[in-house]
């Protein structure tokens, strides 16, 4: 039997979100039935709420960055009790016998893919909703545990944007001797900083402007320049082993691929609706490379979400309540935030 939970939906593309109700399938035996006490708004959201990645399943409930407390568990579920503090990212299911899926990389899943949070269908042929809502139901191989040093409420954007500029730091050995740049401080950047601080790494910041400069700088960078001078990237040249680009909107990356030393890597994580245009001279000299990362798997992500607590780091948000939630898209939009809204679902 499926269970009625309140929900902020957009009933249609471009529409605004309004308060809804949603089916929640039963717990079945493998199942974490999650009360959810905080949900962060990724440009993501965004993007998929507007169709600016195609077409996208309405209504939508958006939300892939979770926290909240264990209601109950599945028959066969071990792992989690009652009460437990836990998390559910981006993903809640895949077909767990690719490589990818074998090798603890459950985005890159080949088996059909992962089964996103929401804007998907499951493999039980249902549309998935996500977090902005009051319960979710999800397999317990999808769920992390949130370790107690981190309050939930800044724990939820680490759901996404905190693994999604961990991974790639790991998976490029981020550490002392690193030179790491991040453009954009935004949701995802204002992660990126902090978690190329605490890995060791040299961070320089590439903002629009200077405005958020004494942010930059407390969050842990080392630099902060103005993207909107060109003297940024004449002095900068050459400089850097790791660019993360969090940018939600298309840029130039030859100007960007200009600033990678010999052999760097420029990892593009922004999603822009629009396409990019690349001249491949601007790979030519000195090897660089561009790449891409997608979020991370489970158990990096359990990782992330281990060293955040280790280190004291979480993200800086702002706390909504659910009728703000189309005036928060707005300020996303306007780059008006500092540095992630966060809703608390008990006001839907
Ligand atoms: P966000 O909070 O809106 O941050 C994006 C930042 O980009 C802004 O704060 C701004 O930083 C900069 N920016 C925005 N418009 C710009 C423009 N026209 N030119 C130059 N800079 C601009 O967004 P987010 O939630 O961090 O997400 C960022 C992007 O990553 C989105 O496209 C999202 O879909 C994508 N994403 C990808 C993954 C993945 O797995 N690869 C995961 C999550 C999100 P400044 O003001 O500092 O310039
Ligand atoms: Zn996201
Ligand atoms: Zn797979």
């Amino acid at each position: 039997m499926t269970t009625t939970i309140a929900a902020y939906a957009a009933p249609a593309a471009k529409a605004p979100l309004e308060r809804t109700t949603i089916e929640r399938r039963a717990v079945g035996e493998h199942d974490v039935l999650i009360d959810i006490a905080f949900v962060g708004i990724c440009h993501s959201d965004i993007h998929q709420v507007r169709e600016g990645w195609g077409t996208a399943i309405f209504p939508m409930v958006p939300g892939h960055e979770i926290t909240g407390t264990v209601a109950e568990v599945g028959s066969r579920v071990t792992t989690y009790q009652v009460g437990d503090r836990v998390g559910v990212g981006c993903m809640v299911d895949s077909c767990r016998a690719c490589e990818n899926c074998k090798a603890g990389l459950e985005q890159y899943c080949t088996g059909g893919g992962p089964v996103w949070t929401y804007n998907a269908v499951g493999r039980d042929g249902l549309p998935t909703y996500g977090g902005y809502a009051q319960q979710v139901v999800v397999d317990r191989d999808f769920v992390v545990r949130i370790p107690d040093a981190l309050p939930l409420d800044v724990a939820a954007p680490l759901l996404c944007a905190g693994i999604t500029t961990y991974s790639p730091l790991r998976h490029w050995h981020t550490g002392p001797g690193t030179k790491v740049a991040v453009i954009g401080l935004g949701g995802l950047g204002h992660m990126g900083v902090q978690l190329a601080h605490a890995l060791g790494a040299e961070v320089t910041v590439l903002s629009q402007s200077l405005r958020k400069q004494d942010d930059g700088l407390r969050l842990g960078a080392d630099h902060y320049r103005a993207t909107s001078d060109p003297a940024t990237f004449a002095d900068l040249a050459g400089s850097f082993d790791l660019i993360l680009n969090t940018v939600s909107a298309p840029l130039d990356f030859a100007a960007y691929l200009s600033l990678l030393r010999t052999d760097g890597t420029l990892v593009n994580l922004g999603l822009p609706e629009d396409p990019v245009q690349l001249t491949l001279q601007s790979l030519n000299g000195n090897r660089r490379s561009l790449s891409t990362s997608g979020i991370g798997g489970i158990a990096e992500t359990q990782e992330m979400l281990d060293f955040c607590a280790a280190r004291g780091v979480a993200a800086e948000i702002e706390l909504i309540r659910a009728d703000q939630i189309n005036d928060a898209y707005e300020r996303v939009l306007a780059g008006d935030v500092r540095y992630r809204f966060v809703i608390d679902p008990a006001t839907i």
